[in-house]
């Protein structure tokens, strides 16, 4: 990485899922509930095994739109039809069976509960998001938790071509946001994807370890967003910028 003198911070670049929104929370209780309601549930060992099985084949399939081998719609037929392969059936219309279990998800999808206080304690950065997902899906679903009014701008890799950690996604992220890389911080849960990807396109980066298994990385980190104002300051205006 290029050397750069250490800018003000003056806006924030957030991931959505699992930083600002429970995905894996809605996620598990969303399948959970849809199973037991068809009936499927006992053809697992668990519940446990159900959702394990649930996350993996969403991982798998979700790989594959980042990689833009398939549609965002597309990934979900692929992620219904592994997922109940394993049990030996099959979806008359995997997009119908997809809604069905969307429509549970949508019922237990929350804000973290550190979100807001974070967000009105930084009122006086930019604020700006980007994904690695759909914008029409993810402008849906901010505008119903209602967060999306606290952006100014959202990019996703659907839209741009480009998926996390791939420094063209940050650069996007920051151009909509209308601040250099060096003036942003980028929050999110993963560590490669988020924190080095933002590191790697020379914006500072905050790691959101919420499960406190990051202990000794060298990337700063809070556990949760409350420590994010005072972590902000000390990269402002003590620490160099966190170059790795
Ligand atoms: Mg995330």
């Amino acid at each position: 990485m290029a050397d750069r003198v250490a800018e003000e911070v003056r806006g924030v670049l957030w991931d959505i899922d699992d930083t600002l929104f429970d995905y894996s929370g809605a996620e598990r209780a969303g399948i959970l509930e849809y199973l037991a309601a068809l009936g499927l549930l006992d053809a697992f060992t668990s519940a446990e095994e159900a959702h394990a099985s649930w996350n993996a084949d969403m991982e798998a399939a979700y790989e594959r739109f980042l990689a833009g081998e398939l549609g965002f719609q597309e990934q979900r037929r692929v992620r219904v039809e592994a997922f109940l392969g394993r049990i030996g059936r099959a979806a008359a219309d995997p997009d119908v069976w997809f809604a069905g279990y969307l429509d549970a998800f949508t019922r237990h999808r929350r804000v973290f509960d550190d979100v807001i206080p974070a967000l009105d304690a930084l009122s006086g950065y930019r604020h700006g998001l980007l994904s690695n997902s759909s914008s029409r899906y993810q402008e849906d679903k901010l505008a119903a938790i209602g967060l999306r009014g606290r952006f100014v701008s959202l990019v996703c890799s659907g839209e741009i071509g480009h998926a996390k950690p791939a420094p063209e996604a940050f650069l996007a992220g920051c151009a909509a946001l209308g601040l250099p890389p060096g003036q942003v911080v980028y929050v999110g849960d993963k560590l490669t994807t988020d924190a080095h990807g933002a590191l790697a396109a020379g914006l500072r980066a905050v790691w959101l370890d919420r499960r406190g298994v990051g202990e000794g990385v060298d990337v700063p980190r809070v556990r949760t967003l409350a420590d994010l104002p005072e972590l902000l300051r000390v990269i402002d205006f003590g620490a160099p910028p966190p170059i790795r």
